[in-house]
């Protein structure tokens, strides 16, 4: 049954959302981006300008080197490879022997001055996260833009014939993301793994493509998101939505709970949803926290609890979401 006032997420868990070992950073290279998808979070797009600085790369390049714990670099953005330090970080990244995602829009290969791109993911065994938010042309361009579907399958046919999808060591999955609702008929993330079989049968039948595994990511109602679900005075609606279908069991998974999410300035955040609602992670005495900071106390582990917001329930509804996909 829908209610009428949404609780706060921290009084609906039964003890304070914590930090476990911090294992994860992801870097947030900036807000440059050759596509402005109409759910982007980020409002990302090619007329933004912000971008890592080469202070702040070579900060977190000693992070990288400095702090064994961390098991893999998470690279986002806008495009991150289209943002200042993408091949420094992932080059780094790699020397040091952590696992390097890059969460690509793949219409990136087809920019003039990024064709090398799959090559140089395939040199340094790079995963690849790539959206594609249906298998069919149709939904795919209405939430991208015109052209983004034919772009995407042929990036995926030259990842295909680098071994990505194929090779043990060249991971390629790829983003579920419904679409955003235009009426109070919500409806839950579908089942993660029946639908990647479904992506899978379609797009070998039709494209002769492969990859490993599909990630349903639920929308959260920030950003380019929240803005579309206001206009439709669906905004809390959608929330209670979230808020009704609340899952207990997603908590222990919660992907904020071991990584560290950083923006293009050097800025320390519970997850990148908190860092597109300017929501900083503090210290158990109120400090926030920056690159510099963690590098000059010399641990990861400063935060104790983690900062929630009402959005939050997206990530906890159902099966959970994460930027891994379903969490149960
Ligand atoms: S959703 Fe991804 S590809 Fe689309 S504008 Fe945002 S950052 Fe770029
Ligand atoms: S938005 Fe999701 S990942 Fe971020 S703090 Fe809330 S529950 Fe954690």
């Amino acid at each position: 049954m829908i209610q009428t006032s949404i609780k706060a997420f921290k009084d609906q868990l039964s003890a304070p959302l914590t930090k476990q070992q911090i294992t994860t950073l992801q870097i947030n290279l900036g807000k440059r981006c050759n596509l402005a998808c109409k759910h982007c979070h980020v409002e990302a797009g090619p007329k933004r300008t912000e971008e890592l600085s080469p202070e702040i790369c070579q900060q977190l390049i000693e992070v990288i080197n400095k702090f064994p714990q961390i098991q893999t670099v998470d690279l986002t953005g806008g495009a991150p490879e289209m943002n200042y330090g993408f091949k420094p970080l992932v080059e780094a990244a790699r020397r040091a022997n952590k696992q390097v995602i890059v969460r690509s829009n793949l219409t990136i290969y087809f920019v003039p001055g990024f064709e090398d791109l799959p090559e140089y993911c395939a040199k340094h065994q790079t995963k690849i996260v790539a959206s594609l938010p249906c298998y069919l042309e149709d939904n795919v361009d209405k939430m991208r833009g015109k052209g983004v579907y034919n772009d995407s399958i042929a990036a995926i046919q030259i990842l295909n014939r680098l071994g990505y999808g194929k090779d043990a060591n060249l991971v390629l999955d790829l983003v579920y993301n419904p679409p955003i609702p235009n009426s109070e008929k919500f409806a839950l993330t579908p089942d993660q793994k029946k639908l990647e079989q479904d992506y899978k049968s379609y797009l070998q039948k039709h494209f002769g493509i492969v990859f490993n595994n599909l990630y349903t990511i639920t929308n959260l109602p920030i950003g380019r998101t929240k803005f579309q679900l206001e206009h439709k005075k669906l905004h809390k609606p959608y929330l209670q939505f979230l808020e009704s279908n609340f899952n207990a069991g997603t908590v222990e998974h919660l992907m904020c709970r071991n990584e560290l999410s950083i923006d293009y300035l050097g800025n320390v955040y519970d997850c990148d949803f908190n860092q597109m609602e300017n929501l900083p992670a503090r210290t158990c005495s109120g400090e926030k926290l920056t690159v510099a900071k963690l590098l000059e106390a010399g641990t990861l582990d400063l935060i104790e609890e983690i900062k929630t917001a009402p959005y939050c329930y997206g990530c906890t509804a159902g099966s959970g979401s994460s930027c891994g996909g379903a969490l149960v």
